[in-house]
């Protein structure tokens, strides 16, 4: 999509430091983390939200969700543990229309999740 901040991450018009890539997904560092460690990861085409999702293959989802796996291996935190986000929609604070996950980790993190 166009108009998308995260299509021009993608497409590497605007600039991120990239933690992982592969052909269907990018994983790049937040601009503004909330942890030590805080990566987003999306999909490559552009999806709004999950509630988008609906017309992406089982498949994709899960390699999305993989990704974040991966991630978190690269970064260290398989034995500590890791949190996974994806905020959608307005009530959960989604401020980017493009389908992704973070991974937060490299702290221990508050018991309540909203
Ligand atoms: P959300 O609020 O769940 O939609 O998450 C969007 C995330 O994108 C926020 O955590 C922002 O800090 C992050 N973000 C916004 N612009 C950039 C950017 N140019 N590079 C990396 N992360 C960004």
């Amino acid at each position: 999509m166009n108009d998308c901040l995260f299509c021009k991450i993608a497409a590497g018009e605007i600039p991120s430091t990239k933690v992982y890539e592969d052909d269907e997904v990018l994983a790049f560092r937040d601009i503004a983390p909330q942890a030590p460690t805080h990566v987003l990861v999306i999909p490559k085409k552009h999806v709004s939200g999950w509630y988008d999702a609906k017309d992406e293959s089982d498949a994709a989802l899960a390699h999305l969700m993989r990704a974040a796996a991966t991630v978190a291996r690269m970064e260290g935190l398989v034995e500590s543990g890791f949190r996974v986000v994806s905020n959608c929609g307005p009530d959960a604070q989604q401020t980017v229309p493009h389908l992704h996950l973070h991974v937060l980790g490299g702290k221990a993190m508050a018991g309540e999740m909203a």
